[in-house]
């Protein structure tokens, strides 16, 4: 398990030492300090910030052998045993984009990458770049990369990348050159990249088609792993996941769920499971029966449909 961090400029662990209002890293067990955010970074970038420590292993994965092993090859080999790329005279990649429909395991993987190598996770996402730290985003790019390589080795993941990458066609308003301002400071992050060898930058995107070629150039994040929706047998194996610790009534038949021509993604099942164990412990029953899988389908179903956001659909 790698180093577990996360930053939160409220805490003041021990103000003889710090600066009122200043920003630390905290150990997120230990809560000791374990590092001072530069004084030009402003409070309100560090705070939300989130470089949480992840849990998740590969075998909390169902299915997507061959994203494993492209995101072994391209990010933990090289994080791992650097000394091979060295050895055989190839520059290792500087990391990938993910991309798929929503909920198809791209997050999970990456925190799954994360943990086997024991790298710290620095994760942000584009649109919170944008949209809540207004005209700082090139200086939080700036700051994830320097607490990065502090933190290194690292993985650095950036969600919703199209936010910030996207092509841009009309970029005369304020807003979208605060967009490109961000992008311009990414990709200058990213080819000063070479001293860095156990920084790794992963990337997700739902639209991968509107990103600016510019970043996916060789040399930048050329490596694109794609997620699709999962197959029956990956189906069948997420629902293993999701239900292996589930109390489960003898009637419930999981391979009608798993065989239903539903596009459900991974994020989809465990929603259903999560929504099925609830519906029991409404009715304080012990066991999930397969009466309680139906309706908590339905309910997944009908938010997916409707786009519901969480919590209003109970
Ligand atoms: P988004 O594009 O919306 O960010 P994502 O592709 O990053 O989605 P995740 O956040 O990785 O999706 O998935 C959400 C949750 O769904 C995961 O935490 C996991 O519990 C479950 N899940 C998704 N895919 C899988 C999978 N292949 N195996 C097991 N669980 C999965």
């Amino acid at each position: 398990m790698g180093p577990e961090y996360y930053v939160n400029i409220m805490s003041f662990v021990d103000k003889s030492q710090l600066e009122p209002g200043c920003a630390v890293l905290l150990h997120n067990k230990g809560l000791n300090v374990v590092g001072v955010l530069a004084d030009d970074v402003d409070p309100m970038v560090s705070v939300m910030k989130v470089d949480k420590a992840p849990l998740e292993s590969y075998a909390d994965v169902g299915g997507l052998e061959d994203q494993i092993q492209e995101i072994k090859e391209a990010v933990e080999l090289p994080l791992t045993h650097p000394e091979l790329y060295e050895d055989i005279g190839i520059k290792p990649p500087k990391g990938v984009i993910l991309y798929g429909e929503p909920g198809t395991g791209k997050t999970l993987l990456a925190k799954a990458v994360a943990n086997s190598t024991s790298a710290s996770f620095l994760r942000v996402v584009g649109s919170e770049l944008i949209q809540k730290y207004l005209g700082d985003g090139p200086k939080l790019v700036r700051e994830l990369f320097r607490v990065a390589e502090d933190m290194s080795p690292s993985i650095v993941f950036i969600d919703e990348i199209d936010a910030v990458g996207s092509k841009r066609y009309d970029s005369n308003s304020g807003g979208e050159k605060e967009i490109q301002r961000t992008m311009i400071e990414l990709l200058t992050q990213m080819d000063g990249f070479e001293a860095r060898g156990d920084v790794k930058v992963i990337m997700a995107t739902n639209k991968i088609e509107s990103l600016d070629p510019a970043l996916l150039r060789p040399g930048r994040i050329d490596r694109k792993i794609e997620f699709p929706l999962p197959d029956v047998k990956t189906k069948r194996h997420i629902f293993g996941i999701h239900t292996g610790r589930m109390n489960l009534a003898d009637d419930v038949k999981l391979e009608e769920f798993v065989m239903a021509k539903d596009d459900l993604s991974g994020a989809d099942i465990k929603a259903l499971c999560t929504e099925a164990g609830l519906l029991a412990l409404r009715e304080r029953r012990m066991q999930v029966t397969h009466a309680d899988f139906t309706k908590a389908k339905e309910k997944v179903l009908y938010k997916k449909r409707e786009g519901v956001p969480e919590g209003l659909y109970m």
